[in-house]
C-alpha cells in the first residue's frame, strides 16, 4: 500500500516525537511492505517565524491533497505575546475546521504495566479503557460574536456557546457508532440543568439513540461526570460531549492513565482525518530528548487503523508499546523507582525492535 502523510511537527517537542513516529511508521513500512511518502509542513509556531501566520495555505493545500495528516504540537512562549489571530494554536483550530474534523476521539486506557503511574488506586484504575468523543468545531470555542468590550466603564470579555441541531447530530452518530463496536454503552455529558445548548443537545441524542436500539445510552451533568471519572471510572466506556467539557474531560481522563504524554488522538469527519498526540508542546522539556514519544507513535497506529484500514500493522505498534512497558522501560513522565530511564530517542529504538 502507498499513502501521503503530510507531517506537521510543529513546536517544541513536537518536532522530537513525531521524528520518532515517523522511525516506527518506516519500521512497518518496512516489516509489511507499504511506502509512506511525508511532505513536511509548517503550522504554528514555526510557521509564524517563516512566514508571519500561523497556518499558511501551503500546508491546507498539503493537507488536502494527502491520505492523512499527523502533528506534533504547536505553541511556547515566544508566541503568548502576540494578538489572538496570531497565536500559534490558531493553526490547530483551523486545521480543524478546514478539514472539516468534527470529532475528536480521545482514547485512554491503562496498560497494565503502568498501573503504578497513576494518582489514583491501583483498583479503581487497572483496566480501565475510555473513549471520550468530543465534538471538535462548534461550541464556545468558534461561537460568535466573542471579543472584549468596554461596557458600563469597565472591561467585559465574551464568548458565544452555541450548537446547531446538525452539528450535534453527526457527533451523536459518531458516537453510536463507535459505541457499537464496543461494549455497546454510551454516555452523553452536558449540563442540560443550566445550558440552552445542552438542552438541545440532549433531545438530538435522543432522537438519534432511536436508530441504535443496541446501544445503552445514559446522560450525565459535566460536574458530576468529572467527578465519576475519578470515583469509578470503570463506569464509563464511549463518552460523548461537546467541545468545551470535552477539551477538559479528556485531559481529566488522560491522567487517569499517568501520563499526558502516553495519549493518542484521532480528529475524524472530513475526507482526510488528522492525528495527534493529546499533550501539548511542553516548552519546559523542548529539546532534551526528554519527551515521551508514546503518544504520537500510538496516534500513528490510530491513523494505520482508522484512515488506512490496516488493523494487523497497528497492533503490532500497541503490541511492541505494550511490551517495552512491561519490560520495565520508561521515559521521565512515567518513571517509577526500579525501572529503566530512556530518552525520547531511546524509547523509539526500543518500541522499534519489538516491532
Ligand atoms: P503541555 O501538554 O505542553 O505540558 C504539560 C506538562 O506535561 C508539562 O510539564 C510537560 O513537560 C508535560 N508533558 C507534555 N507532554 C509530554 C510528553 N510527551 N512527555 C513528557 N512530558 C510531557 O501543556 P501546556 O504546558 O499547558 O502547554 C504548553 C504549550 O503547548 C502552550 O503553548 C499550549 O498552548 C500548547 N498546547 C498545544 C497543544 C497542541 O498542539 N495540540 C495542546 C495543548 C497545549
Amino acid at each position: 500500500m502507498k499513502k501521503v502523510i503530510t507531517v506537521i511537527p510543529g513546536d517544541g517537542i513536537g518536532k522530537e516525537v513525531v521524528e520518532g513516529a515517523l522511525h516506527v511508521l518506516n519500521a512497518v513500512a518496512k516489516k509489511f511492505g507499504h511506502t509512506f511518502e511525508y511532505k513536511h509542513a509548517l503550522a504554528g509556531g514555526a510557521a509564524l517565524d517563516a512566514t508571519g501566520i500561523p497556518l499558511p495555505e501551503e500546508t491546507l493545500s498539503l493537507a488536502r491533497a494527502s491520505d492523512a495528516v499527523l502533528l506534533g504540537a504547536v505553541g511556547g512562549p515566544k508566541w503568548d505575546v502576540n494578538p489572538q489571530h496570531l497565536k500559534p494554536e490558531r493553526a490547530l483550530l483551523g486545521l480543524r475546521k478546514e478539514l472539516g474534523l468534527y470529532a475528536n476521539i480521545r482514547p485512554a486506557k491503562i496498560y497494565s504495566a503502568l498501573v503504578d503511574a497513576s494518582s489514583l488506586k491501583k483498583e479503581i484504575v487497572d483496566g480501565v479503557d475510555i473513549i471520550v468523543v468530543r465534538e471538535l468545531t462548534g461550541g464556545l470555542y468558534f461561537g460568535k460574536p466573542s471579543g472584549f468590550e468596554t461596557r458600563n466603564g469597565e472591561q467585559v470579555g465574551f464568548n458565544t456557546m452555541i450548537y446547531s441541531e446538525s452539528e450535534v447530530r453527526r457527533i451523536a452518530v459518531s458516537a453510536f457508532e463507535i459505541a457499537r463496536k464496543r461494549k455497546k454503552r454510551l454516555c452523553s455529558v452536558d449540563k442540560a440543568n443550566v445550558l440552552e445548548t445542552s438542552q438541545l443537545w440532549r433531545k438530538i441524542v435522543l432522537e438519534v439513540a432511536r436508530q441504535y436500539p443496541d446501544i445503552e445510552l445514559s446522560h450525565m451533568y459535566v460536574d458530576n461526570c468529572s467527578m465519576q471519572l475519578i470515583r469509578n471510572p470503570k463506569q464509563f466506556d464511549v463518552i460523548v460531549t461537546e467541545n468545551l467539557f470535552g477539551d477538559i474531560l479528556s485531559d481529566e481522563a488522560a491522567m487517569l492513565t499517568g501520563s499526558i504524554g502516553m495519549l493518542a488522538s484521532a480528529s475524524l469527519g472530513g475526507t482526510v482525518a488528522m492525528y495527534e498526540p493529546v499533550h501539548g508542546s511542553a516548552p519546559d522539556i523542548a529539546g532534551q530528548n526528554k519527551a515521551n514519544p508514546i503518544a504520537t507513535i500510538a496516534s500513528v497506529a490510530m491513523m494505520l487503523k482508522y484512515s488506512f484500514d490496516l488493523g494487523a500493522e497497528a497492533d503490532a505498534i500497541e503490541l511492541a508499546i505494550e511490551t517495552v512497558l512491561s519490560k520495565g522501560y520508561r521515559t521521565g513522565d512515567i518513571y517509577t523507582e526500579g525501572m529503566t530511564l530512556l530518552g525520547t530517542k531511546e524509547m523509539t529504538e526500543k518500541i522499534i525492535a519489538f516491532i
